[in-house]
């Protein structure tokens, strides 16, 4: 799933390529994913891009007064191209679920907003202000401008897993499944440690850990020009996905938590002071 880093880097990307353009025609291939019916996005056609920006994990396109604003969720991606082709999307048909053309179809650069596999999750909203979209009206401050203290203040008032809070959007904008694991990791904090009750030491360790991880991610992706590729595609990662192999810290083997659909990992040496979490008993706590 997308993340701050990969939505900030395509966010980025639209900044420095759509930005000046005029957009040309707007192709839905998939009704579902609109989760706003008035304006229709043919009122999109001649407006000019004038931003492009990210609240959260949502990502969004400024044409004249209006705000296209996507969602990603779990497989949905922006893909760039220099030349769209010209003819009408199937319905139904394929990865592609919105298309943007920033021009005269056949002539001009655009993207698509795709996703992979058969869960469609994509969202995408037409607004005049972002707080209309839901998500967005409660997102918590966002990851990369949060400081120490206010940090502090955040998790202070919750007595749930830090691994939980950290991913809860209302508390603190950007953050997932993903770059959670990496932020306890680099912070040797355990996932299931309770917010409320970090140190003081802890919290710092914390707060130069998101800065860390987010920045050098938001670099990476940036560095391999996020749009141009057919879907997220991550590297540095130091526990998340990395079951089985050595931590590059402490070369102990890295564990996984696994739940119905979505599963973690964490080294015991690094973060849990050589302890493997039993993963029946992590999933109730975590509930
Ligand atoms: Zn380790």
């Amino acid at each position: 799933m997308p993340e701050l880093p990969e939505v900030e880097a395509l966010a980025d990307h639209l900044r420095r390529h759509a930005v000046g353009h005029t957009i040309g025609r707007v192709d839905v291939a998939a009704l579902s994913v609109l989760k706003t019916f008035d304006p229709p996005p043919t009122v999109l056609h001649d407006q000019a891009v004038t931003g492009a920006q990210r609240w959260g994990k949502y990502l969004g396109l400024k044409a004249g007064e209006l705000f296209l604003i996507a969602h990603l969720s779990r497989a949905g991606w922006l893909r760039w191209s220099e030349r769209l082709a010209p003819a009408p999307l199937r319905p139904g048909k394929g990865p592609i679920a919105l298309r943007v053309h920033l021009g005269v179809p056949g002539q001009a650069p655009g993207f698509d907003l795709t996703e992979a596999g058969t869960q469609k999750r994509l969202a995408v909203w037409l607004v005049d202000d972002p707080v209309k979209v839901p998500g967005i009206a409660t997102l918590g401050p966002d990851a990369l401008a949060v400081d120490a203290d206010e940090l502090a203040r955040l998790l202070a008032g919750h007595t749930g897993r830090i691994k939980t809070v950290l991913t809860d959007q209302k508390v603190i904008a950007g953050i997932g499944n993903a770059y959670s694991d990496e932020i306890l990791h680099t912070a040797r904090i355990s996932p299931f440690a309770t917010a409320a009750k970090l140190s003081a030491e802890q919290v710092t360790a914390l707060h130069e850990a998101l800065r860390t991880v987010l920045t050098d991610a938001v670099a990476r992706s940036v560095g391999q020009q996020a749009a141009t590729l057919k879907g997220e595609k991550r590297s540095g990662m130091r526990v998340h996905a990395r079951t089985g192999l050595p931590c590059p810290v402490c070369a102990d083997t890295v564990r996984e938590i696994s739940f119905a659909d979505k599963s973690f990992q964490y080294c015991p040496t690094c973060q849990t002071g050589g302890k493997v979490l039993a993963d029946r008993r992590m999933s109730r706590l975590l509930k």
